[in-house]
């Protein structure tokens, strides 16, 4: 398969591990120079080291809390002056605070609000000033089919995760004549650590509901990032692709 994305710098967040791992990984393969963001700044650097063995382009581990509008601004700058561009940003981190409306805390509220939210728009805001100066650049959300449909015990997580829609198609409008590309993307049930924290007969029963009756993988959902990040979907901005086995069609 030829590469789609040599020559561009890639930066990711949560990248350490699960989803942003595999979709660091992918792009990396495909010829982008990537950093990786993360939380754990540690793991992050075992994950760049990993994928540096694997493959020619260089790979950058950053610590970043997203949350955080100087620690994005960094995560950007950083990557800049070490790539000295940025065409992709993958906005993936994020985190699950579930509990019913009776149990759950105003801490568990904005928390999930901060980190896929907030943290996407930081991330945004911080891109699309360096990719609306080069005239070119594609940014990837990762929401989730939460977002669409709603999950009993995930008020927070899909109420963050349907405002990345609103949030994408925003940021595509005022971005598109710059050359700047803004889409998402909505995982279904994916096997991850967020999802192993599941009780198992709570992930069985979700499973089954799926038409192709099986969760996805990680390296599932960074076929379709990979797709947006490239030139492949040149003539694609604000959509939504979903990616859950034909799941809530
Ligand atoms: P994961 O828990 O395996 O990985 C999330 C990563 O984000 C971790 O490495 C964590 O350290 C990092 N992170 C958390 N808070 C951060 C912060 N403030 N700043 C920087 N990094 C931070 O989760 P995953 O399953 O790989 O999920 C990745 C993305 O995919 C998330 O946005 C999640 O909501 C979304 N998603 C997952 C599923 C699923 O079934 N696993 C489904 C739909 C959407």
């Amino acid at each position: 398969m030829a590469a789609l994305l040599t020559g561009r710098t890639a930066l990711v967040t949560g990248a350490a591990q699960g989803i942003g791992l595999e979709i660091a990984r992918l792009l990396h393969e495909h010829g982008a120079r990537v950093a990786l963001a993360d939380l754990d700044a540690e793991r992050a650097g075992k994950a760049a080291a990993e994928l540096a063995a694997a493959g020619p382009e260089p790979v950058l581990p950053l610590g970043c809390d997203v949350t955080d509008e100087t620690s994005v601004d960094r995560m950007v700058g950083a990557t800049v002056e070490r790539f000295g561009s940025l065409d992709v940003l993958v906005n993936n981190a994020g985190i699950t605070r579930d509990a019913s409306l009776r149990k759950m805390t105003v801490e568990d509220f904005e928390a999930v609000i901060d980190v896929h939210l907030k943290g996407t728009w930081l991330g945004i805001r911080a891109a699309s000033a360096v990719m609306r100066e080069a005239g070119r650049g594609s940014i990837v959300n990762i929401s989730s089919l939460s977002g669409k449909s709603g999950n009993p015990g995930q008020t927070n997580y899909s109420a963050a995760k349907a405002g990345i829609v609103g949030l994408t198609k925003a940021s595509a409008k005022e971005l598109a004549h710059r050359g700047v590309r803004v889409n998402a993307v909505q995982p279904g049930l994916i096997r991850t650590a967020m999802t192993a924290a599941m009780p198992p007969e709570v992930f069985a029963e979700r499973e089954a509901a799926i038409p192709m009756k099986r969760a996805g993988e990680p390296h599932e959902v960074a076929g379709a990032v990979l797709f947006l990040a490239s030139d492949l979907s040149g003539y694609m901005t604000g959509a939504v692709l979903e990616v859950g086995g034909g799941r809530l069609m």
